[in-house]
């Protein structure tokens, strides 16, 4: 095996494959240092890919369910495979390991196995799991080890009763019950999952709404859809435990009221967001720093205080999303490169996969509140659209945030269906600054759930909407 590189990308999540092979289309010897024994961190193994394929399976199941006699279909007798469900899941991750694998031989990256350490700043150790240790060189370094679920005070994951989203992901059996703590992106994606295979769901969330990093309105119409459709949605409840009962776990938080509550369920899973992953990196042998929250602390170039080492995705500051770690991955390399590429951090969307889905971009309501930008609001209700009556999903809206005198868009915030393939339209519109009356001016297929927010722009501008 080669030993000394030109880039060598430590962590193959989303950040660091893309990194690897945007490195190699410029014409640099890359290699990429993977701790794990399959490649994709944990976007491809544990989160992005394996939570969207069980929420697709889930959703077909319940729109079996809920709606195919109002659509005139009879399937007999409706029942779940659990087991089939969980195989699936795991074909589809196999699926895009494949494909990783494949991407790594066409662009001739050279993949190691093992964990990396810094001996120097251009040196790591690489530890394989038999203990064999082989040491690496290289002109630059790009860190990209991620993220592993975070807790809170008294709660201890045993992933045994007292779970992680990469447990909830592969469950023995359909459990009757579970427990969320956090009502953010991965809690009500998981809340999703379960309630709608017949699973008594309980979401206890710290803040006053769901998902609440998001506009305020999404999360408020979110908890409505949740409480209809079943889920148990606590707001501003404070956990203080959870205890492993052999079969059960039980949960001692306090009330909105400050009294003190408990509740048993078949598991519990701790959602509370994600800490940045650097154990064992060998950090001490560098200058690299870390904030107080752990992440390692760049410049704006994405530069760590170590000339040639470079750092990218959930282990520095910024949304913990996939999608921005690829952003990165490409920026790090074709800096290198010596080229000038940007990201623009205020246009990475954010979307939640509950059906209806929910997606943003831009600012929200309260941001603007906050810095006291002018705006004026365009929401338009999924209920209105002709292609939503024809699909029977009429819930939700489009909202789309203006400034009043020119009409540039602020931000775009959507829940409905397909709300997460929707929002790149308002990337787009952000990105090259056009207005509400650019966006309303072009012509929108009929029917299409693209047309709420044309109306939404419509009414944003004040023409009002031609649908309501
Ligand atoms: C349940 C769940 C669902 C999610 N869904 C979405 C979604 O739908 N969309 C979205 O955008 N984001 C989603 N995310 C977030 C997304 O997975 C992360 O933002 C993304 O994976 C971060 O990529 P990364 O490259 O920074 O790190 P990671 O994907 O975490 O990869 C880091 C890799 O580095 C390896 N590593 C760590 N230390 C070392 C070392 N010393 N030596 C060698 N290797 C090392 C790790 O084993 C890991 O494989 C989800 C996350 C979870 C948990």
């Amino acid at each position: 095996m080669e030993t000394t590189f030109e880039i060598v990308v430590i962590g193959s999540g989303p950040g660091g494959y893309v990194a690897a092979i945007r490195a190699s289309q410029l014409g640099y010897k890359v290699a990429l240092v993977e701790n794990y024994s399959t490649l994709g961190g944990t976007c491809t193994n544990v989160g992005c890919i394996p939570t969207k394929a069980l929420l697709d399976s889930t959703e077909h199941y319940h729109t079996a369910k809920t709606k195919f006699e109002t659509h005139g279909i009879k399937v007999g007798e409706l029942s779940l495979d659990f087991e089939q469900l969980i195989n699936r899941k795991g074909d589809v991750v196999k699926q895009n390991i494949s494909g990783l694998n494949y991407l790594m031989n066409k662009n001739k990256i050279e993949v190691i196995t093992g964990t990396a350490s810094f001996l120097s700043n251009t040196q790591i150790k690489v530890t394989a799991t038999d203990g064999t240790e082989t040491n690496v060189s290289s002109t630059y370094f790009i860190i990209a080890t991620g993220s592993k679920p975070a807790t809170i005070p008294g709660v201890v994951i045993d992933k045994a009763r007292i779970i992680t989203s990469t447990e909830a992901l592969s469950l023995p059996e359909k459990p009757k019950s579970i427990a969320i703590i956090g009502g953010g992106v991965i809690g009500v994606e998981m809340a999703s999952i379960y309630a709608r295979i017949g699973v008594e769901v309980t979401i206890i969330e710290y803040a006053d709404s769901l998902i609440p990093t998001m506009d305020r309105d999404l999360g408020k119409e979110l908890k409505k859809l949740f409480t209809k459709s079943g889920i148990k949605v606590l707001l501003s409840h404070k956990v203080q435990s959870a205890v492993n009962n052999g079969g059960s776990a039980t949960l001692k938080f306090l009330d909105a009221a400050d009294q003190q509550q408990e509740l048993t369920t078949d598991y519990c899973l701790v959602a509370v967001g994600r800490r940045p992953y650097t154990d064992g990196l060998g950090l001490d042998n560098t200058n690299i720093q870390l904030d107080s929250k752990g992440r390692i602390t760049t410049d704006e170039t994405l530069k760590t205080s170590e000339e040639n080492i470079y750092a990218i995705g959930d282990v520095i500051a910024g949304p913990m999303l996939a999608h921005k770690a690829e952003e990165e991955g490409v920026f790090v390399a074709e800096r290198i490169n010596g080229q000038k590429p940007h990201i623009n951090y205020k246009l990475i969307p954010g979307v939640v996969y509950t059906w209806p889905e929910v997606a943003s971009v831009g600012y929200t309501e309260e941001e603007l509140k906050k810095q006291n930008i002018e705006y004026k609001v365009g929401k338009f209700p999924f209920s209105a659209s002709a292609r939503a009556r024809a699909a029977m999903e009429k819930e939700g809206f489009a909202k789309v945030l203006t400034e009043p005198k020119y009409g540039e868009i602020l931000g775009v915030h959507v829940i409905g269906p397909r709300a997460a393939d929707l929002i790149a339209q308002g990337v787009i519109a952000m990105e090259y600054e056009v207005t509400d009356e650019d966006m309303f001016r072009i012509s929108y297929a009929h029917p299409t759930y693209s047309e709420a927010l044309k109306e939404a722009y419509l009414i944003s501008s004040g023409q009002g909407s031609l649908n309501i």
